[in-house]
């Protein structure tokens, strides 16, 4: 998928997770949930556009050192575009186990440094690893939704996707019809969601007229 798609996604699934997270019982963040979700959601363009550095170099956008170093490594472990160290759900599952488990990471990183990690330090880093990991989890999920699909283990060949490469005519490739109709409902339940994280009781009324109307 192109980067406006994945962005768009990635938007949609951060506002998901901020919300489930401020939900459960085992985040514990003391920033205001309207204020989280904007550090969320810009993370989660990141991490929304991140695996795709594997692309050739001239072609990776808006280039800085940051990104020519990641993208000199993945060429180094021997990696082309749609790699195996960036499009592998294996090591994305493994990346989400790492952020449940940061707060013990964090501890054993405390003990090798002298900066004082002050509590609000520890939210805010908390939510920005929030955001860029739903923003590469979106990432893996739309690739699954072109023909192209993901490695399901970063070492072995198969692939793994939601839809066939074609049905008749229709193609399920990046840059075709599907991709401008999958970004444009994207874009419409991002609404949604938005509406829903600030105004739940606004977006059940709304739902409620349209169902009278209907
Ligand atoms: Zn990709």
């Amino acid at each position: 998928m192109l980067k406006r798609t994945h962005q768009t996604a990635a938007v949609g699934l951060a506002v998901i997770t901020t919300y489930a997270a401020y939900h459960s019982n085992s985040f514990h963040c003391g920033i205001h949930p309207y204020l989280s979700v904007f550090i969320t959601t810009n993370a989660a363009m990141l991490g929304g556009v991140a695996p795709d550095l594997d692309v050739p170099w001239e072609n990776v956008p808006e280039k800085n050192p940051i990104k020519f170093v990641l993208n000199k490594l993945i060429y180094l472990a021997g990696d082309g575009h749609r790699s195996r160290l960036t499009h592998s759900i294996d090591l994305t599952i493994l990346m989400c186990a790492a952020f449940v488990f940061s707060e013990r990471i964090l501890d054993v990183i405390k003990g090798y440094t002298d900066v004082a990690l002050t509590q609000s330090t520890l939210d805010i880093a908390a939510l920005i690893l929030l955001g860029f990991i739903s923003g590469w989890v979106s990432h893996i999920l739309t690739d699954m939704a072109t023909s192209a699909g993901v490695r399901l283990v970063f070492w072995g060949n198969t692939k793994v996707r939601f839809f066939p490469k074609k049905i008749g005519k229709f193609k399920f490739s990046t840059g075709e019809a599907w991709e401008d109709f999958f970004c444009f409902v994207a874009s419409k339940l991002n609404i949604a969601l938005w509406i829903l994280y600030f105004a739940p009781s606004l977006g059940v009324s709304i739902y409620q007229r349209l169902r009278g109307f209907l």
